[in-house]
């Protein structure tokens, strides 16, 4: 009861606006605007407007402060480009921007007041290499892993469900189980940046905030990102957990400012192509006639996959035998 009271309310300030309005254009400071409603009231507005919020982001205690932002940044900027990596984060947010817009144009043909938008300059990345249509298909994730034909999330590709509730660590190995089905090999999680890479091996790292995720990849020394939909980036620092990362973004060569943060622990994820196979004695050995029997094994020297085993036999006079040796390949 207290909601359908609370939205009649809301529809009273909303039908009040337009009655009032007059003039040609909302001007933020003296008539109605959304940031002049309460959170819950914006969220309201929203979901009668036929929004439709995924279930998890409706446990996030911050749900009502995202969307209300949302919509205020649509005020100050109709144009705003929304990035996020987290599909239904994104997908909710574009929801928001139709409803806000469609409001707006019910409401008078011009009714955004059009500013002289100050250019935003990215600060803590630059754009690298020049726009290309194709970054609006995928997210941060597609561009650290080289899957750029969807914008997908972590566990898409080993058919696990995701969700922004779930902790940073198990966004991590979601991120290993689909690497393990692209055929990747290899794969280690860690909370410490590695700072020595070995072979061809591939780093890539990952973050979170309230409502969404963030990832890097590691080349030649250099971090880079993907902000959803947007250019790629090249970081200015080594990712630390002091330093917070945000979603500020390029698209179409315009720069835009962050609107959420990534700061929980990073986690590192090392993988490899193919295995680093040696050749290894297991410490197993008998001896039987002339000869002494030795076991090796074929495993990763990176990860400790055992390719297989086999036995293999030397002449040996004993007893007394010959001490076992070990090699590696
Ligand atoms: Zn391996
Ligand atoms: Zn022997």
């Amino acid at each position: 009861m207290k909601k359908i009271l609370n939205f009649i309310n809301l529809l009273l300030i909303l039908t009040s606006f337009i009655f009032l309005s007059s003039s040609n254009k909302i001007q933020a400071n003296n008539n109605f605007t959304f940031s002049n409603l309460s959170e819950e009231e914006c969220l309201e507005f929203i979901t009668n407007k036929g929004v439709n919020i995924p279930d998890d982001l409706t446990k996030l205690p911050s749900l009502g402060s995202f969307v209300k932002n949302c919509i205020i940044l649509l005020e100050d900027n109709p144009n705003t480009i929304f990035s996020f990596n987290n599909i239904d984060t994104l997908n909710l947010a574009n929801q928001i921007k139709t409803v806000i817009l469609d409001y707006y144009n019910d409401v008078k043909e011009d009714s955004i007041t059009i500013k002289t938008y100050s250019t935003y300059t990215l600060q803590d990345s630059i754009v690298y290499g020049p726009w290309n249509e194709n970054y609006v298909h995928y997210n941060c994730y597609g561009y650290a892993i080289n899957q750029t034909s969807k914008y997908v999330n972590p566990g898409y590709y080993s058919n696990k469900p995701f969700s922004i509730l779930l902790s940073i660590y198990n966004i991590a190995l979601l991120v290993e189980d689909d690497l393990y089905a692209l055929g990747y090999n290899c794969v280690k999680i860690t909370s410490i940046r590695p700072t020595t890479i070995q072979g061809d091996e591939k780093v890539i790292c990952v973050r979170k905030g309230n409502i969404d995720y963030h990832f890097m990849k590691l080349s030649d020394g250099v971090w880079y990102h993907k902000p959803g939909g947007t250019a790629i980036l090249q970081y200015k620092y080594l990712p630390t957990k002091s330093r917070i990362w945000t979603n500020e973004h390029s698209f179409r060569n315009v720069s835009y400012p962050g609107t959420t943060t990534y700061d929980s622990d990073i986690y590192y994820i090392l993988y490899n192509q193919n295995h680093t196979i040696t050749s290894k004695w297991t410490g197993q050995h008998y001896h039987s006639g002339k000869q002494h029997y030795y076991q090796f094994e074929r495993i990763c020297k990176l990860c400790g996959y055992s390719e297989s085993k086999k036995w293999e036999y030397y002449f040996c006079p004993g007893p007394p035998c010959v001490t076992p040796w070990s090699y590696e390949d």
